[in-house]
């Protein structure tokens, strides 16, 4: 046993399945988990002293690359100053003014600690401020682990054979209705036969939890329209989209407004950070000044605060980054594609900017159908190879691939160089 199966054995034994949160114990992949050191730039390192390249990005939050020292030395300043004051400071203005110039549509933003509970408490706005109680979700995307979301969802819910969980009451579910992404028929069709009902339709504006999938032309702004006839709100849950596919977000990127913005990841730097957005008349139905209740202990953290903000003010301050991470995923894309070719291996490969997936499928992937069309086996024996090849991938078929800033040509040809082995091997 090498020392990350030891601390593995340790762990199940203190620690459900050896782990805090599903996907990370490796089950999908069949074997034990990397237990990690540390990581800079693009590199991760196990407790065996193994170097890998990292397209897990902590699942997102690292667009810069790991360690990224203008983060490190905000979250140390602010470290000495106190780690908590349960007390409004300035870097909270600071970050929230900044979101609201970046990002379209929004005026107000509420800071949460996770994407959950900013998707938990955007629910519960718009229900609140809509007077209703229905939502729509789509099959196979992911909006956290709150009771009502946990209906047909994605991500590790998705791997673990498990589309909901025990232990949500039927009349959490209930109300929670699901359409299919990609079709707005399915949409139109549960807003007409809940008229007058249906809060919000929550949307991931690309469906990351799933693989990835693009919107088909036409579904997001479908999705706006068919809103506005039935009085629903639009949320679209940017926990993986925010500040990773345009500055803007999806709303920019797609040129699509949204009521309600939910966010996470990227804008903790890698603490733990979320948000829920929208228009003052909307944010302002929220405590204290309206009957929406929503509150937290440890909600705009100051060291959680100083890391997104140096995260975000970086990210602003050099714009370029997007079109550079466009150009890595695309790279990556077209090499994995021309792998997969030579290897005689059917593999759809799903881009947008610096997100990706390989499905290993002989068809398009354009639905959640398609997705689950996939050979999970096959991906598991990949992921194995890869792993040996010092490629670091999300351990389940259906997650992204999360390409950052500190990602370099060298690490996208060795990656592809693994990838071609890899490939050969199955
Ligand atoms: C990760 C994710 C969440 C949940 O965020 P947590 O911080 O893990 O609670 C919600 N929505 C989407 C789209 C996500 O990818």
């Amino acid at each position: 046993m090498d020392i990350s199966e030891q601390l593995f054995e340790r762990a199940k034994k203190v620690l459900p399945g050896g782990v805090n949160s599903p996907v990370r114990a490796y089950r999908a992949v069949g074997m034990a988990p990397r237990f990690i050191t540390r990581a800079d730039g693009a590199y991760i390192c196990d407790e065996d002293g193994k170097k890998y390249i990292d397209y897990v990005c902590s699942w997102g939050p690292m667009i810069l690359g790991h360690n990224h020292p203008v983060i490190r030395e905000a979250v140390e300043k602010a470290v000495q100053d106190g780690l908590s004051f349960g007390a409004p400071t300035r870097r909270e203005v600071d970050i929230a003014e900044l979101m609201v110039e970046l990002v379209p549509n929004i005026e107000m933003v509420r800071m949460v600690n996770s994407g959950t509970e900013a998707v938990m408490s955007a629910l519960r706005l718009a229900r609140g401020a809509t007077g209703r109680d229905k939502l729509i979700k789509f099959e196979g995307c992911y909006h956290g682990h709150s009771d009502c979301m946990l209906v047909n969802a994605g991500s590790s819910a998705l791997a673990g054979g498990h589309p909901s969980s025990a232990g949500v009451p039927v009349g959490a579910a209930k109300d929670t209705l699901t359409a299919q992404f990609n079709d707005l028929d399915s949409v139109k069709e549960l807003l007409e036969q809940n008229p007058g009902q249906v809060a919000a339709v929550i949307v991931e504006p690309v469906a990351a939890n799933m693989g990835v999938v693009n919107p088909a032309p036409g579904f997001l702004p479908g999705l706006r329209q068919l809103c506005d006839q039935h009085g629903a709100l639009l949320i679209f849950d940017e926990v993986i989209t925010g500040f990773r596919l345009a500055l803007g977000g999806a709303q920019a990127y797609f040129g699509v407004k949204a009521d309600l913005v939910t966010f996470g990841k990227i804008i903790g730097g890698g603490m733990p950070v979320g948000a829920y957005c929208g228009s003052r008349a909307l944010l302002e139905q929220v405590a204290p000044c309206g009957p929406v209740y929503q509150a937290g202990t440890l909600s705009g953290n100051p060291v959680a605060m100083a890391a997104g903000l140096a995260q975000l003010t970086y990210l602003k301050e050099h714009p370029e980054i997007y079109t550079d991470l466009a150009a890595k995923g695309e790279k990556l894309a077209r090499g994995l594609r021309a792998a997969a070719e030579e290897a005689g291996v059917p593999v759809a490969i799903n881009q947008i900017g610096s997100l990706l997936a390989p499905f290993f499928t002989p068809t398009e992937v354009t639905t959640f159908t398609d997705a689950k069309g996939s050979d999970v086996g096959r991906y598991a024996r990949y992921f194995q190879a890869m792993l040996e090849g010092g490629v670091a991938l999300a351990p389940a078929q259906f997650e992204a691939m999360f390409v950052s800033e500190a990602h370099g040509d060298a690490e996208l040809d060795a990656t592809l160089a693994a990838a071609l082995a890899a490939l050969r091997s199955l």
